[in-house]
């Protein structure tokens, strides 16, 4: 595709999005009817994300030559990974504190009634100490079945068998050449396809927008919903944007130069495309063909800041889950202290870690947040009803993340 070419295809993105949205107001019926059409786009991207993953992350370390040079690289992404959602969690957190979003606004009676609707996350409450979560972030490294890891995208499974995997390949010579050069031919090829589903964008992000969107207009409780939590909702939101707008944008301009508006603007369709999914996962394969083919990021630095991005690098969600557990806090009158304060963005930066790169999944791994700071979990039913929403955004933040990593740590290569 031209250049001409993939910026009309923003356009048309970005207008499928304010038609999607016109349609689901104007008449939900038959938005949500489409709800088809979105299913389908989301399964041809999501179909890619195994292969794409295995074959990429073995095509960087081949293309490197040798994995031990993948040391200060590797520690750069580790270091940015973490930073960044550290970052995320502390703006996070000075916002609901400055805006308190949960004191006074939830009356008692209504505070009961969405607590029961909690009920059925509560029971999904795992080991939330420390050294619980240490444990289980541990064991999802490793898997006891390829064939399973694959079929249930369980990638960080996947990637550190792929490092460890092609690592050994570069020790091989000549007896695997015909082998590693497949597997760079097979990448190539991944991403060609990955441009030409792209052409299917528009029609598909109008499906998934309009669809979800028209199915919140039939139940009509979108405005009320929006009034019960909508200082929730604003305070994540300011949130993400000075994540998005200030953090994100400055790490990128000092580090790189880049100009960050012209950076959002070349992994625009990847936002986008995060938006309309709600899945970090799905939204891989345009990020990194944004990366690579729009933004010019090198293959080796995007091969695999991308792949281990989408797993473990969710600032937006690690931020939502700090705000989330004070505002329920702050909902039900429970006084976080400093100390708290600290357990809460601890475990929201690991919670965020350890949450899958699917829809909502956030709302699932917040459990271990309240659960540490000993909230109860019922009370997630106060957020619940805007979570589909919010999720959006903070996959956006998510995916801007791992684009603006990809092009920091690409700087830490040797060339
Ligand atoms: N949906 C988010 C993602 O895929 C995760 C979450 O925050 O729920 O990145």
């Amino acid at each position: 595709m031209t250049n001409n070419h993939t910026s009309h295809l923003t356009l048309y993105i970005l207008g499928a999005i304010v038609g999607a949205v016109g349609l689901a107001f104007l008449s939900p019926e038959t938005a949500m009817r489409l709800e088809v059409g979105g299913d389908i786009f989301l399964r041809l991207l999501t179909m890619m994300v195994v292969p794409l993953v295995m074959a990429s992350v073995m095509s960087g370390i081949i293309g490197l030559g040798d994995v031990r040079k993948l040391g200060r690289p590797g520690g750069a992404a580790v270091a940015y990974y973490l930073t960044t959602t550290a970052l995320a969690v502390v703006v996070g957190l000075i916002m609901v504190n400055l805006i308190r979003p949960g004191v006074g606004t939830v009356d008692p009676a209504t505070l009961e009634a969405m607590a029961a609707e909690g009920e059925g996350i509560a029971t999904q409450q795992g080991d939330t100490t420390l050294g619980g979560i240490f444990r289980n972030l541990l064991l999802m490294l490793f898997t006891d079945n390829l064939i399973a890891a694959a079929a249930e995208t369980n990638l960080l499974a996947l990637i550190v068998f792929a490092i460890i995997f092609a690592g050994m390949l570069t020790t091989m010579g000549q007896r695997v050449s015909a082998l590693c050069q497949m597997i760079v031919q097979v990448n190539d090829a991944l991403l060609s396809f990955i441009l030409l589903l792209m052409r299917l964008a528009p029609a598909g992000i109008f499906c998934l927008v309009t669809a979800r969107f028209g199915e919140a207009q039939a139940e009509g409780n979108l405005m009320l919903v929006l009034q019960q939590t909508g200082a929730y909702f604003l305070t994540v939101l300011a949130g993400l944007a000075v994540h998005a707008l200030l953090t994100l944008p400055l790490i990128l301009w000092v580090f790189t130069r880049r100009n960050p508006f012209r950076f959002t603007y070349q992994m625009s369709q990847a936002l986008l495309t995060a938006f309309s999914t709600a899945s970090s996962t799905a939204t891989l394969p345009v990020t990194m063909e944004c990366a690579v083919t729009k933004a010019g990021i090198s293959k080796r630095s995007s091969e695999f800041v991308l792949p281990l991005g989408a797993t473990i690098n969710m600032d937006g969600t690690a931020l939502y889950e700090a705000v989330a557990a004070i505002f329920i806090a702050q909902a039900i009158g429970f006084e976080l202290g400093m100390t708290q304060q600290v357990v809460v963005a601890v475990t929201a930066t690991l919670a965020a870690i350890g949450a899958a790169g699917i829809p909502e999944a956030g709302l699932v791994t917040l459990v271990i947040v309240l659960g540490a700071v000993g909230l109860p979990i019922e009370y997630i039913g106060l957020i619940l009803s805007v979570d589909w929403l919010l999720d959006r955004f903070r996959t956006a933040v998510n995916a801007f993340g791992d684009s603006v990593g990809s092009a920091v740590v690409e700087r830490t290569f040797d060339t």
